[in-house]
């Protein structure tokens, strides 16, 4: 029996700090079992350094249907911050928990006392989690919006001083739709265009076009050169982006974002800047068959010329990591584990954390592509641990010619620049020079300055909606593509089950030739990617040369499926396969 919020304000007033941790855990160990089928990604709580999985129900439909809060964790600690959320939120109808003063809660436990930064961040993505079903509920019951969501606004994610869960919008998917000008103009046909193509490039916003614009219409001037009004303000606004998307990662510091043209330049930035300098004849490089090409040349480059060997962490038959087996490949020669967050062409998510992990017992260097991942889900980089981190801004809402290459301060210390020029030097004479500390060091010339600045307005623009709303509508939309797609006769759906992908779907149609497919679902007005998504060895690995994928992001609908499905339908129809 778990005690009330009153018989907890009570025993914490008690007790002095020790015996409050102590009370904390042992509230962790009177936690009610939780079903082991519901431990799955879909529902796992993102943003927590420890695995935490939440779910909720209901004693009926309506408004009046009272709440009862399910979690669990690997971590006792979490555990007990559940028994607290448990004592506040359970027997609540929706509307309460809307209304209820959790963050009153927190302050009067004084929790922060209790709990690291890292478990700051885990605990407000429990409340979000929880805010959001609420008001999922309150919507499907026809008393809200379609889709909707609740942000727990924190504008610093590096370290929140206080917790603020506030309601701030809806995330109705014909609302977000509305903002990306791009989708709301129409095609020859006069329909407006289904995009399902956002794996390879996302669209736009208003606001990060304007942002755009903005810089060049009002103070465009070069970065880190002038001391005029012009060269302020675009300092400020740079080095602001920069800052934004380091709390947006949860990076412990803003030194430790450096700013690249993309993800495949970071990945090369990190192989020969760091690799070149660590990784030596007889050492092993870990990576996986379902690499971009990205994550994948230049590594099997770097082995060549190292006289390193490559090697591949094996997959499970659905398309996993078989972390079975990853014993068998990791080992004391391992320098590098390269790995991707998310398949580009699978959609699996792979276990960043747990691979960081089993790499900190060799001591091997854990670079991750997250190009896939940063835009769909919550990274928290002081929670992942990892060595290094590469995205692209036009996977995020942002502009093409900017990403990001994120890395702990004593990985880029000892990484070497692979671009020289101005700005990166701390010293030139005739016979050497020397580098600036990082980021510096590693952004030679002039940056992509607009670009840089817009990726800063597309983070905000996210955090405005709320990463984990984005991500389960996203997932809501995911779980009804992949149910219809099933049904298509003789379709053939590469990657694991809803519970360990994001929005991605890549599949065949018996007798279609993908390339033909895509074609006709244009013609439809339908934008889908088809071919070997810069993944050949995976796709050698599945033994086809080409597939069709479906990617998704914030602003697609449910109508958007339905024209898929109609499309596939007008295409099987077209090629006689019906
Ligand atoms: N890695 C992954 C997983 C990707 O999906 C992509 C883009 N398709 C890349 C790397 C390369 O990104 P960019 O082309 O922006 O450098």
């Amino acid at each position: 029996m778990l005690p009330t919020l009153d018989e907890i304000f009570e025993e914490f007033a008690d007790l002095d700090r020790e015996d409050q941790s102590q009370y904390l855990l042992e509230l962790g160990d009177g936690l009610p079992s939780f079903p082991v089928d519901a431990r799955t990604e879909l529902n796992r709580v993102h943003g927590c350094q420890s695995q935490v999985w939440l779910i909720t129900e209901t004693d009926g439909t309506g408004g009046e249907a009272a709440f009862t809060i399910r979690a669990d964790s690997d971590s006792n600690i979490v555990r007990g911050l559940i028994a607290i959320l448990q004592a506040a939120f359970n027997s609540k109808t929706a509307q309460q928990i809307l209304d209820y003063d959790i963050l009153g809660v927190f302050q009067r436990l004084d929790l922060q006392q209790h709990i690291s930064p890292q478990r700051r961040n885990g605990l407000r993505g429990m409340v979000e989690r929880i805010l959001l079903l609420a008001h999922r509920h309150l919507s499907d019951d026809g008393q809200g919006n379609s889709i909707a969501s609740l942000v727990v606004h924190v504008d610093s994610c590096a370290v929140p001083a206080k917790f603020l869960p506030v309601p701030v919008q809806s995330l109705d998917g014909e609302q977000i739709r509305r903002q990306f000008p791009v989708l709301n103009r129409p095609l020859a046909s006069g329909q407006l265009p289904v995009y399902l193509d956002s794996g390879a490039s996302a669209q736009k916003p208003q606001v990060v076009i304007d942002k755009e614009r903005e810089v060049e219409e009002q103070y465009f001037a070069n970065a880190h050169r002038g001391t005029y009004q012009f060269g302020l303000r675009i300092d400020e606004e740079f080095e602001g982006a920069r800052t934004a998307i380091a709390r947006f990662l949860n990076a412990a510091s803003d030194s430790s974002i450096v700013f690249t043209p993309g993800t495949t330049v970071g990945l090369n930035m990190i192989a020969f800047g760091w690799g070149r300098r660590h990784v030596q004849p007889g050492d092993e490089i870990l990576t996986t068959v379902m690499e971009h090409h990205a994550n994948f040349v230049p590594w099997q480059q770097l082995a060549k010329e190292r006289g390193a060997t490559l090697r591949l962490i094996p997959l499970t038959a659905d398309g996993r990591l078989d972390l079975g087996q990853l014993d068998e490949v990791l080992n004391s020669r391992t320098k590098v584990i390269a790995i991707t967050a998310m398949s580009n062409m699978l959609g699996t998510v792979n276990p960043v954390g747990e691979i960081v992990r089993r790499a900190r017992q060799v001591g091997a260097c854990v670079v991750v592509d997250g190009a896939q991942s940063v835009p769909h889900m919550t990274t928290d980089l002081q929670a992942i641990d990892a060595d290094f981190l590469v995205f692209s801004g036009h996977k995020l809402y942002g502009p093409t010619g900017v990403g990001v290459l994120y890395g702990k301060p004593e990985r880029l210390e000892e990484m070497d620049p692979i671009i020289f020029g101005g700005h990166m030097i701390s010293e030139v004479r005739i016979e050497e020079s020397t580098w600036s500390p990082a980021p510096a060091k590693f952004e030679a010339g002039t940056m992509p300055i607009v670009q840089a600045i817009a990726l800063g307005e597309a983070v905000r623009w996210i955090q405005s909606i709320g990463l984990e709303a984005i991500h389960q509508h996203e997932q809501t939309l995911l779980k009804s593509t992949i149910e219809r797609l099933k049904a298509v006769p003789g379709i053939t759906i590469y990657g694991p089950e809803l519970e360990h992908r994001g929005g991605i779907v890549s599949f065949r149609i018996e007798g279609i030739h993908p390339e033909d497919l895509a074609a006709l679902l244009d013609q439809k007005g339908v934008f889908t990617r088809h071919g070997h998504h810069c993944t050949m060895p995976l796709h050698g690995h599945l033994g086809v040369s080409a597939t069709t994928r479906v990617s998704l992001a914030a602003y697609n609908t449910q109508s958007d499926i339905e024209q898929l499905m109609q499309a596939i339908d007008f295409a099987r129809r077209t090629l006689k396969k019906v």
